[in-house]
């Protein structure tokens, strides 16, 4: 009997251990873009910070066990309270960490269809929600300049929210922008093809040379880096309409690599999409 205690004490450190480990992998890194915009960078989607007389604005929340050290850093670039927090949208590494968020009274903004989508998961609680949400745009103005909210149809989900910081010329773009590297476009929740190339095209023509970009995922971005992604998207959309109209497969498609090779060369499969998985998805898109 003793020896079986042992053996559950010495189990359970272990099981402790190794949960404490896989918290502490995760470091909350604050990069800095203008005077009063930050980048933090943890684990799932970007967040953005902007700080100033106002308070404490902030974009998308990553995972809720990442709170404590998210707070953690906020507080080392202002003391003041997180007065709003705005979703780009309503998958998970962007709002897990809502429900903690809202416990400080802070009013969560996103689109009309990040609402429903949090409120038909029974894994998000209702304090999660969203309780000022807007179905085109929506300007704040906050720490002296005017941030628009704007929403694009049917890009990497139906409720997509891009944030524009009119006078830092700052864009935050969520999942509409993954940095050198595929995007992950959602199809089963309203995302699309045609309206991910729509989206990031209708934001080209909003920003400049100088304008500073937080992608949903990747380092920080401008300009040129957003065309050669847009570029990426376009020549791939074209690659895989002419696969179609010759009446190619979804398997022959997905098992033919040189479609995607030249941004397979530059590595954009690294990480959650792969070249088979962009394939598949523009495919499968693309054929409807
Ligand atoms: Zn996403």
């Amino acid at each position: 009997m003793k020896t079986l205690n042992y053996i559950f004490l010495i189990f359970l450190i272990g099981s402790i251990t190794s949960a404490c480990a896989q918290n502490k992998e995760v470091t909350i890194t604050t990069h800095k873009l203008t005077e009063n915009i930050y980048m933090l960078e943890g684990q799932g989607g970007n967040i953005g910070i902007s700080v100033g007389n106002d308070g404490v604005f902030m974009i998308d929340s990553q995972f809720a066990p990442l709170t404590p050290k998210i707070f953690e850093a906020i507080k080392k670039l202002s003391t003041k309270p997180i007065k709003f927090l705005a979703n780009t949208h309503h998958h998970g590494d962007h709002t897990g960490g809502n429900e903690n968020i809202s416990k400080l009274n802070t009013p969560i903004i996103a689109h009309d269809n990040v609402y429903k989508r949090v409120k038909n998961n029974p894994k998000q609680s209702d304090a999660s929600l969203p309780i000022l949400t807007f179905n085109d745009k929506l300007s704040l103005y906050f720490n002296g300049e005017q941030v628009i909210i704007f929403h694009v149809d049917n890009a990497h989900t139906d409720g997509d929210a891009l944030l524009y910081f009119t006078k830092s010329n700052v864009l935050h773009t969520g999942d509409t922008y993954f940095n050198a590297r595929y995007p992950y476009i959602d199809l089963n929740s309203g995302g699309t093809v045609t309206g991910y190339i729509e989206a990031v095209k209708s934001t080209m023509i909003l920003i400049d040379d100088n304008t500073k970009i937080i992608p949903g995922h990747g380092d920080i971005s401008n300009k040129k880096e957003y065309t050669a992604f847009l570029n990426m998207l376009e020549s791939l959309k074209n690659k895989v309409e002419t696969e179609i109209s010759n009446g190619k497969t979804e398997k022959a498609v997905v098992s033919n690599s040189s479609l995607t090779k030249t941004y397979d060369d530059l590595n954009y499969g690294c990480c959650f999409i792969s070249s088979e998985k962009i394939r598949r998805t523009f495919y499968q898109s693309l054929k409807k």
